[in-house]
């Protein structure tokens, strides 16, 4: 089963979005088996989206359309695809009663031209909307006698995500013959390369390519450490979970000291976990990352129950001053430790981390730039460590954050 990728919107070619949900579509396909060979743009143009979606369909068994399925003129998704199948749009009543008590609901007016969305090409599926006004189609098409496939789904991320896992990956699969569900299971790592992982896993990888099923994918994350995700078909939802913790197992059994959390958890969800289980205050002291783990810390909901705060003492004398650092030199393990007791102390916290560094551009203290200090005080035990960490400015900051959080998860599971 071949599904190409039709991305439709002016604001696609002149720069001003980038097609995110091409990339996110050609994932799913690969993850589910769909073959999936060309992806496509086109504006909002009727002869061109009908041009292109003919030529598309003479090579694929389906194409997925995304984007212009909205209530404004440029909107034309609906119209390109009636024109290919040779049928007239049809006021669906359904589909218009959903978007006026969606409208009733939020107590706003609604446009009359919103009930555009209600038009629908005669012999196409509606895939109902959950989330935005417009519904999704799923079109029959005869090409040259052959059957084939259309689906329109909105240009909203979230929509068009909801309804390809919903409505669309199901349907393909169906239509490849294989009545199989497909689940995935990510596992989050930090402290290898890809590389690096790639070869300690080379015998789990040889051993997955010989039974086929699971699918075993690296997706590096810029500086949230690669993710490792297997991805198994089974005709029933139990059977591919089985299949998943089989081969969670194995993997885990060779990389588990590098696996920080698995599918949505992040590094700063899985430490506020640890600390709730132990019934632990945190406190921070934040100097090259001025204030980034704070942010990331309050970024996950429920955050007020472990976090106290933290002090941001960027400049040296706010280290001396409010932490109680001794004069010297701030990039250090010392100033680390003397920054942790401080946030400790001032906080009111049971555990305080501590963060200082050379983020560049020039070295300081005599430490290269991508030097990080990490003090950790848990207690009345305190501990630090030195990391080298590679890039450019926001690159070693933000990589700071992980490797810090990092420090302290692996600190909490010791203790
Ligand atoms: P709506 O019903 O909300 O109007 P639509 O189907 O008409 O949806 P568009 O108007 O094409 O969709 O896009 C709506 C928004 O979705 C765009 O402003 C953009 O932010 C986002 N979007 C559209 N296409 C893409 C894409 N290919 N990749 C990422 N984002 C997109
Ligand atoms: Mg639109």
């Amino acid at each position: 089963m071949r599904c190409d990728v039709l991305a439709v919107g002016t604001e696609l070619l002149l720069g001003q979005i980038t097609d995110t949900n091409s990339q996110w579509m050609g994932e799913q396909f690969a993850a589910a088996g769909i073959d999936s060979l060309m992806q496509a743009k086109v504006g909002d143009n009727l002869g061109r989206i009908e041009t292109l979606l003919r030529r598309m369909l003479a090579d694929a068994d389906a194409v997925i359309m995304c984007g212009g399925l909205g209530p404004t003129h440029d909107d034309l998704t609906r119209e390109a695809i009636a024109a290919v199948m040779g049928v007239a749009l049809e006021f669906d009543e359904a589909v218009a009663d959903v978007i006026r008590e969606m409208f009733a609901a939020r107590g706003r007016r609604m446009a009359e031209n919103n009930l555009r969305q209600a038009m629908v090409p005669v012999g196409a599926t509606v895939i109902p909307q959950t989330r935005g006004t417009a519904p999704g189609l799923i079109c029959p098409v005869a090409i040259d006698g052959i059957a084939k496939v259309v689906y329109a789904v909105p240009g909203v991320p979230h929509e068009m995500k909801d309804m390809v896992q919903r409505a669309v990956l199901p349907d393909l699969l169906a239509r490849s013959g294989e009545a199989a569900v497909i689940r995935s299971r990510t596992l989050r790592t930090w402290g290898e390369s890809e590389s690096g992982l790639n070869e300690r896993l080379d015998g789990v990888i040889a051993r997955l390519d010989g039974v086929g099923n699971p699918t075993l994918a690296f997706l590096a994350s810029g500086w949230e450490g690669i993710k490792v995700r297997l991805t198994a078909k089974a005709p029933t939802v139990p059977e591919a979970d089985a299949l998943l913790a089989t081969w969670e197992a194995d993997v885990r059994s060779v990389v588990d000291d590098i696996v920080f959390g698995v599918d949505d958890d992040t590094m700063e969800s899985v430490v506020l976990q640890l600390l709730r289980e132990r019934g632990l205050s945190l406190g921070l002291a934040e100097s090259v990352t001025g204030g980034l783990v704070a942010g990331r810390i309050t970024n996950v909901p429920g955050a007020s129950e472990v976090f106290r705060g933290s002090v941001v003492s960027y400049a040296s004398e706010v280290k001396f001053t409010v932490l109680g650092v001794p004069e010297g030199p701030v990039v250090s393990e010392a100033a680390a430790a003397a920054m942790a007791v401080g946030a400790q102390r001032v906080l009111g916290a049971d555990v305080a981390l501590s963060l200082t560094g050379v983020a560049g551009p020039a070295e300081q203290d005599g430490m290269p730039v991508g030097s990080l200090c990490v003090g950790l005080a848990v207690g009345s035990d305190v501990r630090t460590q030195t990391f080298r960490l590679p890039g450019l400015r926001d690159q070693m900051r933000q990589m700071s954050v992980i490797t810090a959080l990092d420090f302290l998860r692996r600190t909490l599971l010791a203790g």
